[in-house]
């Protein structure tokens, strides 16, 4: 693995020294939110597509105090599972407010959602289709397309190949459209998510030359969802003007469902330093690890990571967490100085696919989140009790 890479936008002074002090009353491992780094990506997002509605992805980071703000803002959700929905309704969404995308869509949840309120549904195959026109008369949807684009980031992140599990491939997409007409559902517009943490301006302008293609044979909608995936280091502004006019063809309303970019860089995750320790390489023991913080085992993916100590002598340290797998290793080659027992490390761009991804492996319980609002930190989740970990169990 290569050095991790320094921050593309290192953090507001204001919220550093907040950090210091949210370090004096919290224990680590922690989350640590800054609202108004969140509220800036929403206006650069409204100033680049003044005309797009647009659906904040929930699952990179589903907190209802975050969700709460991005409704007061403005700002729609795309959910991938009945949970996110119900999790959107609690934070006082409305169901046109809300659209559904995922690729299994199970009766039983179909039903739950007829009587929670009905989304705005993304149709992803033709079991998917059939199923919500027989127990959902009527609804509302949107079809994703497979563009089968060879798409430049990690496998596991690209959705949009041909060899993925997502959408339609464009050449059944207009017999689709006519099956969803004809089986009583409201067809609302086509949808491209072509995958996560794209930096990759070809990528989106082949995907959007996939469905300007498709325009022949569908004719206009309602709706042309472009879906997310901007990376952190791709300026969205570089595809607004293709994608404004994509809808414009259709004569649709745009529609986009950023994650990573609205939340991601308002995110830290804190972290204590426990011990060094030197095999062939330098480590530093951590309380964060892979449950606390999956990427960059599950992606290989690199955050920076700045540390809030002053200590002597900088050198290179991979970041070890406290699980047993020895790919916990949350980064490697990161330069600091060395540190003291208990000295704070903040892993940065964390505020996305971060705590939504934590788990409970070793019984680790969920770290606290917290949001800085300018004024105070405001505790978004409690850190998880050893009794809300045994619940469930007999
Ligand atoms: C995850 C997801 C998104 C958001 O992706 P980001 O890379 O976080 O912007 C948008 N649309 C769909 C369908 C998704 O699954």
């Amino acid at each position: 693995m290569d050095a991790t890479p320094s921050p593309s936008a290192p953090l507001r002074p204001e919220f550093q020294q907040a950090l210091q002090e949210a370090l004096q009353r919290y224990e680590t491992p922690f989350y640590a939110y800054d609202l108004t780094r969140i509220h800036s990506r929403v206006k650069a997002l409204r100033q680049s597509f003044p005309r797009a509605r647009l659906l904040y992805a929930m699952k990179a980071n589903p907190r209802l105090g975050i969700l709460r703000r991005l409704r007061g803002w403005g700002v729609g959700l795309e959910a991938v599972s009945l949970g996110e929905v119900l999790r959107a309704y609690r934070a006082g969404y409305t169901p046109e407010e809300v659209l559904l995308n995922g690729p299994v869509k199970t009766p039983a949840m179909l039903e739950e959602l007829r009587g929670a309120g009905l989304p705005i549904l993304g149709v992803d195959s033709m079991a998917d289709l059939e199923r919500i026109a027989r127990l959902l008369p009527g609804a509302k949807v949107i079809l994703r397309v497979n563009p089968d684009l060879p798409i430049a980031t990690h496998d596991h992140l690209a959705t949009g190949r041909g060899e993925s599990k997502f959408g339609i491939l464009a050449a059944e997409v207009p017999a689709s459209v006519r099956r969803a007409k004809q089986a009583g559902l409201e067809f609302l517009g086509l949808h491209l998510h072509l995958g996560s943490a794209l930096e990759s301006l070809e990528d989106f302008q082949e995907g959007y030359r996939v469905l300007e293609a498709l325009y022949e044979s569908i004719g206009p909608t309602q709706v042309l969802n472009l879906g997310g995936g901007f990376g952190l280091n791709f300026d969205p502004a570089q595809v607004s003007e293709a994608a404004q006019k994509l809808a414009d063809t259709f004569g649709a309303q745009l529609w986009l469902e950023p994650g990573r970019y609205l939340v991601a860089e308002a995110g830290v995750l804190l972290t204590r330093v426990w011990g060094t320790k030197r095999t062939r390489r330098n480590y530093l023991l951590v309380d964060a690890g892979m449950m606390t913080l999956l990427r960059p085992m599950l992606y290989g993916a690199q955050h920076p990571v700045i540390p809030l100590y002053e200590g002597p002598e900088v050198r290179a340290w991979d970041l070890a967490g406290p699980v047993c797998e020895s790919g916990d290793v949350l980064a490697r080659n990161v330069p600091l100085p060395t540190p003291k027992e208990g000295d704070a490390l903040a892993i940065l761009q964390a505020g996305a696919y971060g705590s939504s991804m934590s788990s409970n492996y070793l019984d680790h319980p969920r770290p606290l989140e917290i949001l800085w609002n300018g004024a105070e930190w405001e505790v978004l989740r409690r850190p998880q009790s050893l009794e809300a970990l045994l619940a469930e169990e007999a």
